[in-house]
């Protein structure tokens, strides 16, 4: 046998015995078509033995030859095997079509905005529309309009984020505090509570009005377990003719028993300074966990502070150009995460803002 009709028994062998492979209906005949093509007496052992009489510099490109044909048949007789094995019955490894699917991940809701459209939907249901205002504030509805003049102790109290616009930006912190009080009341800032959509409301639409304004809100604060530079409040406003601090307080109740689900909640006021509000009140429920009697929750105090609240200043009706003689009004403020914390018991409020999925999907 020349290497020539070495190599041309190979390819014709080849050729055969993947059709034989391909062909083999059973295990059985598999196995008959691998002795027939592979086995002692396969043209592969017939030209190994041929291999002898080659000449030296003819035998490894023919020792090659037979190495292919054998790792190319043996992976067919493989490939075939496994393929009758998944299609008999019981083996197991076939497809189930009875077999449900793997399921889609479906995300849900923010805590945070979970607890925002639960308290939208309690207020208007209490006949109230929710509002809504820019988070970069000017220093009028953010500060001025709500009774806090440039200078006002209130104002150190909201460590402000301030907004540098264009190349006009903030003055050089060593520059006198008369000319910062001067630049600050033209810029502009990261509104530090949702009290400036009262005054973008008020500027907008006659009284009677009744808005709820949730949003986010920011202070100048490190991420911490009790602080973060980003948080969420809801303000409530009532103007109307005759409006009292019993209508604020039997608001504050309604919505303190709906928000708890529990007829039995009760309401504290104890007397507060808020510029935008007077008289102003610290508000507080009676806790729903212990009713009272003390517990982690309530500080083992009964109470839960919620927010504040109070009847609006007159100065801030003459800043929007609302007679005060006419018209009064209320207005009350909290904080969403803190609602959250209160209701199932977490501890940290930056635990909101990780957008760590472990914590997220609990709720
Ligand atoms: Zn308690």
């Amino acid at each position: 046998m020349t290497l020539t009709e070495a190599l041309r028994t190979l390819v014709e062998a080849e050729a055969a015995a993947l059709g034989a492979v391909a062909a083999a209906a059973d295990a059985a005949a598999l196995d008959a078509a691998e002795r027939d093509w592979l086995g002692k007496r396969s043209p592969a052992v017939v030209v190994t033995e041929a291999i002898k009489g080659l000449a030296p510099d003819e035998r490894p490109q023919a020792g090659q030859a037979v190495g292919a044909y054998r790792g190319r048949i043996g992976d067919a007789v493989a490939a075939r095997r496994t393929e009758l094995a998944d299609r008999s019955p019981g083996a197991g490894a076939g497809i189930d079509l009875t077999l449900g699917g793997h399921g889609r991940r479906r995300g849900h809701l923010h805590l945070v905005t979970q607890i925002r459209r639960e308290l939208e939907d309690i207020f208007v249901g209490l006949g109230y529309r929710v509002a809504e205002g820019p988070e970069v504030e000017d220093d009028w509805h953010n500060f001025e309009a709500l009774n806090i003049p440039p200078a006002h102790p209130a104002r150190s109290m909201q460590d402000t984020i301030y907004v540098a616009l264009g190349a006009d930006g903030p003055e050089d912190p060593g520059a006198g505090t008369e000319h910062i009080a001067e630049h600050i009341a033209e810029h502009m800032m990261l509104r530090t509570h949702t009290s400036p959509v009262q005054i973008r409301t008020m500027e907008t639409q006659a009284p009677p009005i009744y808005v709820v304004a949730p949003g986010r809100t920011y202070r100048n604060e490190t991420l911490d377990a009790r602080h973060s530079p980003a948080f969420h409040q809801m303000e409530c406003l009532a103007v109307d003719r005759g409006l009292t601090m019993a209508d604020l307080f039997g608001t504050i109740e309604a919505f303190a028993r709906r928000l708890f689900d529990d007829d039995s909640v009760r309401t504290r006021f104890r007397s507060d300074f808020f510029p935008y509000t007077e008289p102003s009140a610290e508000l507080a429920v009676s806790c729903v966990f212990c009713r009272g009697d003390g517990c982690r929750v309530c500080s083992h105090t009964g109470w839960i502070e919620l927010g504040g609240c109070g009847m609006v200043d007159p100065n801030v009706f003459r800043a929007v150009g609302i007679d005060p003689e006419e018209w009064q009004g209320f207005a009350f403020g909290f904080g969403l995460e803190r609602i959250a914390m209160i209701r199932y018991g977490i501890n940290e409020i930056r635990t909101f803002f990780d957008n760590d999925l472990r914590f997220l999907e609990q709720y």
